[in-house]
């Protein structure tokens, strides 16, 4: 099919959620893409943070096409390897003694609610069942984890939500005590807002996040679907901050491209969840197992890729501060952490997205549209990121003009 096809054809048979950009893409290889044209981007979203390793990553390709041939799909009333080694390999470089499998963000949060539900139910019977989340948060679009989701665009025409949820701005711990009741259950945050806009909070926040959760024996719940996987330097985001959750969830980064979740708990609190009280048909899926044991094994190599990040990261952020010296009228700040950078604009961002795709950039939205968001492959070298700016900084003249 032609380009023009396929977009008159996605227009006319697929539900009408997202607003496209009229490219279409065919492969990819590293940071690089090329649509059906044959026109080539560099690829500074990457599938929204989820191509950590870049594009059709060697390792992952060829752990996905063994696995294939050997086994697709079987349920999880069996035992399979894959998952048995991405379960492992998980546990052992973080906080958590066990793991649930599921297929996408959303699925995690959802997951993560009701296991601190059950748990604080076991352990403290009917009362302990609303959350505390963050305002700007983003956790997901079905009814549990959109009710935590602290966007009140993304709740219009779906309420009523799940009752007993309450929100407190981000990056304010004592907010979150003064939220809590003798009904708190567990609160919800992501270590750094991304899709509200890319938001850092203080060093000394999650710390006290931590000992008011402790002091009132609630559990904290660390969605780490975006700043997992090495985004930021480090294989989780709570590593930056010294203190462990309770409970975290996984996903984008984790299959390197295939879609797979997780949730992930302390033993205690992971008991909860015993036999048919949770459950996936797809989750752990052999496949996807494998995909995310071939890319947890590259970005876990000597450390040698959380190291690159970090290093990287500095780079593309003294660039971006030198754009912002040079159009200080229209660049406001630059936020992030490792390749989780937010470029907050004085202005709608959404003219400079479009003439950088045109120019040969992907880059993504976020907040309230005036935000830019780069989330680039961690693999994303120095020649790249020149490239990416220069095209930036042509496409930030062009609408300064
Ligand atoms: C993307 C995202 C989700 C939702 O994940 P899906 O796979 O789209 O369901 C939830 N939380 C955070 C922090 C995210 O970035």
């Amino acid at each position: 099919m032609e380009a023009r096809e396929i977009i008159e054809f996605t227009e006319k048979f697929l539900m009408p959620t997202y607003a496209r950009f009229p490219v279409v893409l065919r492969k990819g290889k590293g940071v690089r893409v090329w649509d059906v044209n044959g026109k080539e981007y560099i690829d500074c979203l990457a599938g929204i943070a989820v191509n950590v390793l870049g594009h059709c990553p060697r390792k992952v390709v060829i752990a996905v096409q063994k696995q294939v041939q050997r086994l697709i799909h079987v349920s999880n009333l069996y035992y399979t390897e894959p998952q048995t080694k991405l379960a492992k390999i998980l546990i052992e470089n973080s906080f958590a003694d066990r793991v649930f499998f599921c297929n996408s963000g959303t699925e995690a949060n959802e997951g993560a609610l009701k296991l601190a539900r059950i748990y604080m139910k076991n352990k403290f019977g009917e009362q302990r069942y609303e959350f505390i989340a963050a305002e700007n948060s983003f956790h997901g679009r079905s009814f549990g984890s959109l009710s935590v989701t602290g966007q009140e665009k993304y709740h219009h025409g779906f309420e009523p939500l799940l009752p007993g949820v309450k929100f407190v701005p981000f990056n304010d711990a004592e907010a979150i005590e003064r939220a809590i009741t003798e009904k708190t259950c567990a609160v919800i945050l992501e270590p750094i807002q991304a899709e509200g806009g890319i938001y850092v909070p203080d060093e000394e926040y999650f710390k006290k996040v931590r000992q008011v959760c402790d002091k009132y024996q609630i559990l904290l719940i660390l969605d780490e679907i975006q700043t997992g996987i090495g985004r930021t330097g480090k294989l989780f985001a709570y590593e930056h901050f010294e203190i462990q959750p309770d409970i975290m969830t996984l996903a984008k980064g984790l299959g390197g491209g295939i879609p797979i979740g997780a949730i992930l708990a302390k033993e205690e609190i992971a008991q909860a969840f015993a036999p048919k009280t949770h459950a996936s048909t797809f989750g752990g899926n052999p496949v996807a197992c494998a995909a995310a044991v071939a890319t947890l094994e590259t970005v876990l190599e000597d450390g040698y890729l959380l190291d690159y990040c970090q290093r990287i990261s500095k780079y593309f952020i003294k660039k971006l501060k030198a754009l912002q010296e040079k159009y200080p009228e229209t660049i406001k700040e630059i936020r992030g952490i490792g390749l989780l950078i937010g470029v907050q604009l004085k202005q709608n961002a959404l003219s400079v997205v479009k003439k950088c795709m045109e120019k040969g950039l992907l880059i993504g939205l976020a907040g309230d549209g005036s935000v830019i968001r780069f989330t680039p492959p961690l693999i994303i070298e120095k020649d790249d990121i020149d490239e990416a700016i220069c095209i930036f900084d042509k496409a930030l003249r062009e609408v300064t003009q």
